[in-house]
């Protein structure tokens, strides 16, 4: 047996399973499974190489911000202070080294989030159709696919109908192409000719087909070319993406800062003078905001892992910030807004409308007319429906230690427990009427049929929406199972009656077909067919739905429910999640149907939507219609999908939602986000931590950069005044630094603020700073400046303290000031709300350590020989303490003043 015949699609399927020693009806046995697996390894294509190490680190210096360190530290090694410029080098490296673990372990960490997504792929082994982990599949594998999965391995297909699947990461090729099971005569085709052949990672759009594993993991065509595709996950963001662009500009700024320094020395003294290179170096090494980008990306991880415990995986890192402005949220109602656990409530048939009792998934329940319980078998139509529904299915009820469930679709699943109430099982029933072929469901049809053997006839059973049906009907069922011509009316008060109750309504018919008929097409199903009755399923609500659509509303966020489902069913949902208003004034609109969707032209629709919260029977292609109306009006769109066509929608869409359970592999791969549980919950949560991280950052920023704004002053100051430098560059490395990592960081594990849904969203075009924070940012680099000027005149002058105590003093009150300062910046309000410890567990550990730092750098003669330092006595650190709880009360005054 051999894995390596590049020609698999010339040999005709029995000669594909006599080389990789495979059955084509009953796939392999477990045990088979087990060799392979110990002898081919697990279906996993190995990481492609990332960028390496080394590079990597580089990149870490690939900023403006360093250029001007690294030119500052040669310019202060050209002058001969090689301690200085040796600070410089050491703190460049060793922030290159931090922002290095930092990003990769954030880099990592979104990457195993994106990974824990698995892929299941349908495969038939000993005879059985089991659902797998795609890693377990191995070669000579029998697999099935359907339209919106991943191809789980490279496959020589053997049975198709219709299978189309696209391309595009082996080719780059976007339209679908077809493929079928006919051996394929050349044998130097390209892959892009070998239509009997699927690869793993292209995706089905259309159609379903069986085929045999040939190639699992590394040995498919894509594994192969994994190597060359970059797998890292890119770490930019719209915010990460200003930020280099404010560096930039912060860049310009200092240097011009630099000049005007070293312009100013050279009229003073009529020479370059090294007391003026050594303010420029300090101005440049002092105004840069070092800690900054490590922190954001830092903090966008944290992001990730939060939404994580909340059942959100992000596959794109832009999303966690965009999530945070969302203003609309369009949401699927079938299994997102209710618990998609479907129960048969009634069943219209012949003219009658039963009542099924019985609750979940356990077939226990009687059938009643009115008050009296009827036995079904006993009526014809009846019978009828309950034996078409279970027929005409795809899904399975299983019993795990007495808990009932259904595998498959909940939809069908509700069919088949309504059927077993009746003492049906799918197995009795295929006995007497095996299937000869389906068609399975697909949204953009409606519909499913299966095509049936009896013993006099061939039948087709068919399910679907009433729309589909009712318009392809000619005959109806009479309540003694005559067929008659069609009332479509009755049909039509009877499914209205049901959905007006938020109950979903399936449609089953039938067609008599002639016994040469043994496959199914679609245009079997144009005309002719016999309405047998409908089925009403009721699917309650998520209680937990109600409250977050509540709390959307208040949080300035739209949700509309864009569904496939009728439009009373649609509206009853709507109703009771609280999402229509049942006391609207007359005349506004606030639900339309795909059809009416389709009829109104978008200045209209635009108009409208404001108050327009349930769209039902929308197609994909309307779906994307809408996102693209909310766009124009400067709406951050969300909006959920599942099905294959529903990529474009997602993808245009500002925040893409796939559904974890239900979606196809097809909608996760378009997705930003994927929702484990598929609940509408999970979505309120994303933004709500979206909102958080986005306010961490800016506390970040906020906290950041006063400090670069002080020094850049402090220098200033002493430049204009032409004084000794109150703090000198190595000094001013360190608090930017120490600061940065220490303190700056703590708040990147701040928790969200209450009330964080209680205000508008963000809006998305904004600068990153607002003129508040402008301010703040402006009044508190100020205040520093300030105390520390006042200090360290104070203590040279009056005092006559040594120079170095003097700069210690300062180095030490900055850090002081900013510690404080954090408190003030735990929230745009008041810090005395917001004192509490225990809400962040890394604030301590971060003040704690941080005054050791300070105390190792004023109190040992080794930092102090280092750092030009020296031991101040208790009362300056009194008096630092002081400074800086008085500038903490100023800031806090200052907030209150602000807000007038
Ligand atoms: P949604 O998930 O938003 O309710 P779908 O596109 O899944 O919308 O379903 C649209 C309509 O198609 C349903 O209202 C129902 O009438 C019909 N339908 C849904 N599932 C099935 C199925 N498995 N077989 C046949 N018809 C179905
Ligand atoms: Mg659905």
């Amino acid at each position: 047996m051999t894995t390596t015949t590049q020609e698999w699609h010339c040999l005709p399927p029995e000669e594909v399973c006599k080389q990789l020693a495979c059955e084509a009806s009953t796939g392999l046995t477990e045990q088979e499974v087990q060799e392979r697996q110990a002898a081919y390894g697990k279906n996993i294509i190995a990481p492609g190489k990332r960028k390496s190490a080394l590079i990597r680190l580089l990149l870490q210096f690939h900023n403006p911000l360093i250029y001007i360190l690294l030119f500052s530290a040669s310019v202060a090694l050209l002058m001969g202070s090689v301690v200085d410029s040796s600070i410089i080098y050491g703190v460049v490296l060793i922030n290159a080294i931090i922002g290095f673990i930092q990003e990769d372990k954030a880099e990592k960490a979104i990457s195993s989030l994106s990974g824990s997504l698995v892929t299941n792929a349908t495969v038939i082994r000993n005879g059985e159709t089991l659902v797998v982990d795609a890693r377990e599949l191995v070669p000579g594998d029998l697999v099935l696919l359907a339209s919106g999965a991943k191809v789980p391995a490279d496959m020589r297909l053997i049975k198709s109908r219709d299978l189309q699947t696209v391309e595009g990461v082996l080719t780059g090729e976007s339209a679908p192409v077809e493929k079928q099971a006919d051996q394929i005569k050349e044998k130097q085709t390209g892959l892009a000719d070998r239509t009997n052949m699927v690869y793993a990672s292209t995706l089905v759009t259309y159609g379903q087909a069986t085929g045999i594993v040939v190639a699992t993991g590394d040995q498919t065509e894509v594994g192969k070319i994994s190597q060359m595709l970059n797998q890292a996950e890119s770490l930019e963001t719209p915010l990460t993406i200003k930020f280099q662009e404010f560096s930039k500009a912060i860049t310009y700024v200092i240097i011009g800062f630099a000049v005007l320094a070293i312009a100013i020395g050279y009229f003073r003294e009529g020479t370059l003078s090294q007391q003026s290179l050594l303010q420029s170096i300090a101005l440049a090494v002092g105004a840069i905001p070092e800690g900054l980008p490590a922190a954001i990306t830092i903090t966008l991880a944290i992001g990730v892992s939060r939404m994580a415990l909340r059942r959100v995986i992000i596959r794109k890192l832009p999303a966690v910030e965009t999530l945070g402005s969302t203003t609309v949220i369009c949401s699927d109602k079938t299994g997102t807004l209710t618990k998609n656990q479907m129960t048969v409530k009634h069943i219209y048939t012949g003219g009658v409308m039963y009542d099924v009792d019985g609750t979940g998934y356990a077939p226990q329940g009687d059938f009643k007319r009115g008050n009296e319980t009827v036995t079904p078998n006993d009526i014809v139509p009846l019978n009828e429906c309950l034996v078409a529904g279970l027929l005409c299915n795809d899904s399975q009820l299983v019993n795990a230690d007495g808990v009932y469930d259904i595998q498959g679709d909940p939809t069908e699943g509700a069919l088949i427990v309504s059927a077993h109430k009746a003492g049906m099982t799918y197995a009795k029933q295929a006995a007497v009427m095996p299937r000869l072929d389906a068609i399975p469901f697909e949204s953009q049809h409606q519909y499913m049929a299966s095509l049936h053997q009896s013993e006099k006839e061939r039948i087709i059973y068919i399910k679907g929406s009433i729309e589909a049906l009712l318009q392809r009907s000619n005959h109806m069922l009479t309540s003694t199972g005559e067929e008659v011509a069609i009332d479509k009316q009755a049909i039509i008060d009877a499914a209205a009656s049901l959905s007006r109750k938020g109950i979903r309504v399936l449609t089953i018919a039938r067609k008599k077909m002639d016994s040469d008929t043994s496959r199914l097409d679609h245009h079997h199903l144009e005309t002719g067919l016999c309405i047998i009755g409908l089925q009403g399923m009721i699917d309650p609500p998520r209680p937990e739905v109600i409250e977050s659509v509540a709390y959307c509303k208040g949080a300035g966020i739209d949700v509309k429910m864009i569904t496939g489902d009728h439009v009373l069913t649609a509206v009853a949902i709507g109703q009771q999640i609280g999402l229509l208003d049942a006391t609207l004034p007359e005349g506004v609109m606030t639900h339309l149907s795909g059809k009416e969707l389709e009829e109104m032209d978008d200045a209209t629709l635009m108009q409208n939507l404001p108050t327009l919260k349930v769209f039902a029977r929308v197609t994909p292609e309307q779906k994307l219609r809408l996102v693209k109306l909310l766009q124009s009006q400067r709406h951050i769109v969300a909006m959920t999908g599942d099905g294959v066509n529903d990529s474009p929608a997602l993808k245009q869409a500002n925040i893409g939602v796939a559904m974890g359970i239900t979606g196809t592999d097809v909608s996760k791969e378009a997705a930003d986000i994927v929702l484990t549980d598929d609940n509408f919950a999970s979505i309120y949560a994303a933004v709500e931590e979206g909102r958080a991280v986005y306010d961490n950052l800016i506390k970040i920023i906020m906290w950041t950069l006063p400090t670069n704004i002080g020094i850049g002053l402090i220098i200033l100051a002493a430049v204009f005044m032409n004084i000794e430098l109150p703090i000198l560059p190595s000094q001013i490395l360190w608090i930017n630094m120490t600061m940065a990592g220490v303190l700056g960081l703590t708040l990147a594990f701040e928790p969200r603020l209450a009330g964080i849904m209680n205000r508008p969203p963000r809006d998305s075009e904004s600068p990153i700073l607002s003129g508040t924070i402008i301010w703040r940012t402006a009044f508190v680099g100020t205040l520093m400046t300030l105390a520390a000027f006042v200090l360290y005149q104070y203590l040279i002058h009056t005092a006559g303290e040594t120079i170095e105590v003097a700069r210690t003093v300062v180095v030490n009150t900055i850090v002081a000031i900013g510690v404080f300062y954090l408190f003030s910046c735990r929230s745009m309000g008041s810090a005395f709300k917001h004192l509490s410890m225990k809400t962040n567990r890394m604030l301590l550990p971060g003040i704690v350590i941080m005054i050791g730092l300070q105390l190792f750098i004023t109190y040992t003669p080794f930092m102090n020989h280092i750092f030009h330092t020296s031991g101040v006595s208790f009362q300056w650190n009194i008096i630092t303490l002081g400074t800086a709880f008085v500038s903490f009360l100023t800031i806090e005054f200052y907030k209150i003043f602000e807000k007038k």
